[in-house]
């Protein structure tokens, strides 16, 4: 019989499978909250259950601790990248950056990707495997508890108390490897899950999800009125352009694609950001800055410029400082909202899919 993978099981789904074992409902609240808020690491660490319930689970689930099998850390700004080992032996990225306003994580959703973009590490060993809840939720738990034990703690704080609070994170982005809404179901698991008020409860507002463009994904995620931020990852103000850069293009048109983040502002509410890597020469020139303004300055968004992090598989180049400032001030003077993204852990394999490519191929 194949095993369940609990961890992927929502509070209510999760209540029915513990009662449907013959239990009561409040040990199925127990149980969720010993995996989402205590962050357990093992049904045996979960104090108040009785032994055989605990038992029977640890012979009926899956239950796997994602461990992080390689680390970097930036010695300018903390940055720490984590390399974690699924249970098929498969690996994903993850990376935990501190700002200001709190601990900001970044996930994969997917082993590989198959989207093909010209600039990225994640896409050249292709797809393998969509990530379930358990594999994304896993990867936050993970950096959650690596954040406690930084904090001297053994164990997760008290829950609701103000060190619980204050410690957990504070902000995702799912930008990792992956296509989010190519993995559409899973993802919606997993926002529902983590912004559950039963687990780690973090707010919708602190989520951004990126996408490359799937069209009909981006219209059914509208629909789903979620709090989450969308990001578009543009990365040319053109459709010739975006097409040299990102395969996707060929199938869904630029400006179907912003179209379509429009519809999503429009039955959201929710502001929406544009990713925009600057490549020297390829897409950072004035007229480059002005068709951009043409394309987008009607949404009320955010543009995040970012300084292509050279990879050496792709002959891509970062602009000079000066030349990013420059685009970002063509983009201001024409009413848009933008930055230059800081780049976090510069002296680490920051570019997503490197770390993860440099274990696969010594
Ligand atoms: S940028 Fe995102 S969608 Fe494009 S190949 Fe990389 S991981 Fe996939």
């Amino acid at each position: 019989m194949e095993k369940t993978d609990i961890l992927s099981l929502p509070y209510d789904e999760l209540i029915e499978y513990v009662q449907n074992r013959g239990e009561k409902a409040f040990r199925g609240k127990q149980l969720y909250q010993w995996m989402h808020q205590h962050l357990a690491e093992s049904f045996d660490a979960m104090q108040n259950l009785p032994k055989s319930f605990k038992e029977g689970l640890d012979r009926d689930c899956n239950y796997h601790i994602l461990k992080s099998v390689d680390l970097q850390i930036s010695q300018l700004d903390g940055t720490r990248k984590y390399l974690f080992e699924l249970a098929d032996g498969n690996m994903v990225e993850a990376v935990l950056m501190h700002y200001k306003h709190g601990d900001s994580v970044c996930i994969s959703s997917q082993v590989g990707c198959k989207m093909g973009c010209r600039f990225c590490a994640s896409t050249l060993d292709g797809w393998l495997r969509n990530l379930t809840p358990a594999e994304m939720l896993g990867q936050v738990y993970s950096i959650q508890r690596d954040i406690w034990k930084s904090m001297g703690l053994t164990k997760a704080p008290s829950i609701g108390s103000e060190e619980y609070t204050n410690s957990r994170i504070s902000n995702l982005v799912v930008m990792g490897t992956g296509e989010p809404l190519d993995n559409y179901e899973n993802l919606l698991t997993f926002i529902r899950m983590l912004t559950d008020e039963h687990g780690l409860n973090l707010s919708q507002r602190s989520i951004t999800v990126s996408t490359c463009g799937l069209v009909p994904k981006i219209k059914a995620l509208g629909e789903e009125k979620l709090g989450i931020t969308l990001a578009l990852s543009l990365h040319a103000p053109n459709q010739q352009k975006r097409q040299e850069l990102m395969p996707i293009a060929r199938t869904y048109e630029i400006h179907e694609v912003v179209d379509a983040l429009r519809e999503y502002q429009n039955t959201t509410g929710r502001r929406v950001s544009f990713e925009y890597s600057l490549v020297a020469g390829v897409n950072d020139s004035d007229g480059d800055a002005r068709e951009l303004s043409e394309l987008i300055g009607d949404i009320h968004g955010h543009v995040n410029l970012i300084p292509v992090n050279p990879i050496k598989e792709r002959d891509f180049k970062s602009p000079s400082h000066q030349a990013a400032v420059a685009f970002q001030k063509k983009l201001e003077n024409c009413g848009i909202n933008v930055t230059i993204r800081r780049e976090m852990g510069r002296d680490i394999d920051g570019a997503c899919g490197q770390l993860r490519r440099r274990h696969i191929h010594p």
